[in-house]
């Protein structure tokens, strides 16, 4: 039928199914506001859960990274974009996490993707989280290896998939916090049979490193848990962007020789490694920042159960409110946006059929009366 025409039928038919999907532009986005079309929005959909994306210090080793080495790297860390940043990075998160290496990758989409393609090959199996993230699955599902997946943070789930017999490897994998839930993984359980089987484990621990744990060394470090595989991206509570994995030496060799996004694709700045450097050590001092979190979060609970409304079990900077349908997800969006709070609507397929939620994060640099003008808006929302 030609492409035209491809294009344009998946279109009529994402816009039939409620689900069309577009971006905003906004003028000014932080992790508490962000103003679109001139208009201040209290920001309720910010990953940046410490508020570092504009950090005085960060922005600062940025500059002086970038008058120091330039923009851009300008080649792959395999020709000559690998720089003293980069190794200084490398080293410091691998101690601060306890791993023998850290790899850095421009993206945790590319970090997952290559990981896992590089590891996976037929006859293996990958055993993943059914609410495992798009990227993660998506590596898997692309993968050679057969991808299988448990019962949502079910210990006894994948306990029944690993009990059927493989010949090859296995490899299984969860989020530490769940993007879309909030909520965290047994990971002691899960990594005890992953173990037990002879298996490896991969953690993507995006949501909760920075916040969970001490010093923010998120949910392995917090279960105690050291999985083979850990994944860590800069693009959330570090307030940047990147990622890295963490693994053993010869992993890290290993990925040196086989992982394509690596070989491929031109490092990340230096100027940019020099931030994260800065964002690390925000990170581990940033205490105060873990407590005004976690007072946000109090609060939030607090009101949204006085108010009634259909809180899930989740301790975390991720409060998604579970609307069902699409349509009024989209609604509730709406009316709270009139109210001046900005939450997205999360629809299917990014959330399973009939899950559709307001997906809320607090970060560190919501005040007291955001938390309760959020409470409010909801209360006026529901009862529309
Ligand atoms: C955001 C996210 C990613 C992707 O990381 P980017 O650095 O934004 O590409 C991967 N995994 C999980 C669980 C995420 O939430």
């Amino acid at each position: 039928m030609g492409w035209q025409q491809r294009i344009e039928t998946a279109l009529d038919v994402r816009r039939q199914q409620q689900r069309w999907r577009q971006r905003t532009l906004l003028t000014v986005n932080r992790a508490g506001w962000l103003q679109h079309d001139g208009r201040r929005y209290r920001n309720f959909s910010s990953n940046d859960y410490l508020g570092l994306s504009d950090d005085a210090r960060i922005i600062a080793a940025w500059q002086q990274g970038a008058a120091r080495y330039g923009v851009g790297a300008g080649a792959s860390g395999h020709v000559t974009g690998y720089a003293l940043p980069h190794g200084e990075l490398e080293a410091e998160l691998a101690q601060w996490l306890g791993y023998p290496r850290a790899l850095l990758f421009n993206s945790g989409y590319a970090a997952n993707q290559a990981a896992i393609g590089a590891l996976a090959a037929a006859g293996d199996r990958i055993l993943a989280d059914k609410l495992a993230h798009a990227s993660l699955l998506e590596a898997a599902s692309l993968s050679p290896a057969t991808l299988r997946r448990f019962t949502h943070n079910q210990a006894a789930s994948l306990h029944r998939l690993l009990a059927s017999p493989c010949s090859g490897e296995t490899l299984v994998v969860t989020e530490g916090v769940f993007s879309m839930d909030g909520d965290s993984a047994p990971l002691e359980e899960l990594h005890a049979l992953t173990q037990q089987a002879g298996g490896w484990l991969l953690v993507d621990d995006a949501h909760g490193i920075g916040v969970q744990g001490e010093q923010g060394r998120g949910s392995c470090w917090q279960q105690h848990v050291r999985p083979e595989l850990l994944v860590i991206t800069f693009g959330k509570a570090f307030g940047v962007s990147g990622a890295a994995l963490l693994c053993n030496e010869q992993t890290a060799d290993y990925l040196v020789q086989f992982a394509r996004h690596l070989i491929y694709s031109t490092a990340m700045p230096p100027a940019q490694a020099e931030a994260l450097r800065a964002a690390l050590r925000a990170v581990q001092q940033g205490d105060d920042l873990r407590q005004q979190l976690a007072a946000n979060i109090a609060r939030f609970r607090q009101g949204a159960r006085q108010l009634g409304l259909p809180l899930v079990p989740s301790a975390t900077a991720i409060q998604p409110l579970l609307v069902g349908d699409e349509g009024k997800a989209l609604a509730r969006s709406d009316a709270l946006r009139q109210r001046g709070c900005w939450v997205t609507a999360i629809r299917p397929p990014t959330v399973p059929p009939g899950g559709a939620r307001l997906r809320i994060t607090l970060t560190a640099r919501h005040r007291a009366e955001d938390i309760d003008s959020l409470l409010e808006a909801l209360h006026d929302a529901q009862s529309e």
